[in-house]
């Protein structure tokens, strides 16, 4: 290859790049949406792209924390979202699926540590089955140390595949025993896998839910559908902190890719 080829694909490479960062680096206040992070575990050595190393999910909190960002609850962005209330500077949303154990004992130490708050969404079968899970006396503290909780059914199924009844069934007992044993109103489901279709969103609303969050890619804005929130998945990989570092920053890149990835 000559060198006049390989200075004009370098500075293409060069113009693309900046070309993507003026467009696609996302703003920090609210004109550009709101990350919500989608976690699961935090937990050593548990071999799953969904569960992050203790030391990946400090590092990630110590950034958050370092740059100024302020971990809002459900309910402000609900609030901002719909009632018009307004938000700190470089608001991120903490979600947590699951209700994995290791967001008590090793996730809860550190994002004391920095001050963050998250919403935990809980398959109410699971909680206190095992050790993998938490359990009720644990949850209990988190929500007096003012951690949220929202449904994310009773048992994991896919709503989009289960009949009405069922649908009804998942939605409505599992918000049931996550308020009588907290004794606070449950607002908020996380779809099992991400999966709904229009009848699931109607029968999210009907069991009186007031928003439901997917695992669609994207930042939330006033222009989502409270009925399908759009979040951003953190993963442990061979780059964990420069993937949520891009996915942080470059959310409408990364949704770009997915899309055009999707369409071809
Ligand atoms: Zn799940």
């Amino acid at each position: 290859m000559s060198k006049k080829i390989l200075y004009f694909l370098l500075l293409c490479v060069v113009i693309i790049a900046a070309v993507s960062y003026f467009f696609y680096n996302q703003p920090d206040d609210v004109s550009g949406g709101i990350p919500v992070f989608n976690y699961h575990q935090v937990e050593d050595n548990a071999n799953n792209p969904l569960a992050l190393s203790v030391e990946n999910f400090e590092k990630q909190m110590a950034y958050l924390s370092e740059k100024g960002y302020t971990a809002i609850t459900a309910d402000q962005l609900f609030a901002y979202l719909y009632q018009k209330g307004s938000l700190p500077p470089k608001p991120v949303l903490i979600t947590f699926d699951d209700g994995y154990g290791g967001i008590y004992t090793n996730a809860y130490p550190i994002m004391k540590k920095y001050g963050f708050t998250a919403i935990i969404f809980l398959i109410t079968d699971f909680v206190g089955r095992d050790s993998w899970y938490i359990n009720w006396e644990q949850v209990k503290e988190l929500q007096q140390a003012g951690f949220q909780f929202g449904s994310h059914t009773l048992s994991h199924g896919s709503l989009a595949e289960a009949s009405p009844e069922e649908v009804r069934n998942q939605l409505v007992k599992s918000k049931e025993g996550i308020e009588w044993r907290l004794e606070t109103p449950v607002r908020y489901l996380a779809y099992p896998g991400g999966y709904y279709n229009q009848q699931v969103k109607d029968a999210v609303r009907q069991a009186g839910y007031q928003a439901a969050f997917t695992v669609d890619f994207g930042r939330v804005s006033r222009a989502s559908d409270s009925w399908a929130l759009e979040r951003v998945p953190i993963l442990q990989s061979r780059w964990t902190f420069i993937d949520f570092y891009l996915r942080l920053h470059f959310t409408k890149l990364i949704e770009a890719a997915k899309e055009l990835k999707s369409s071809l």
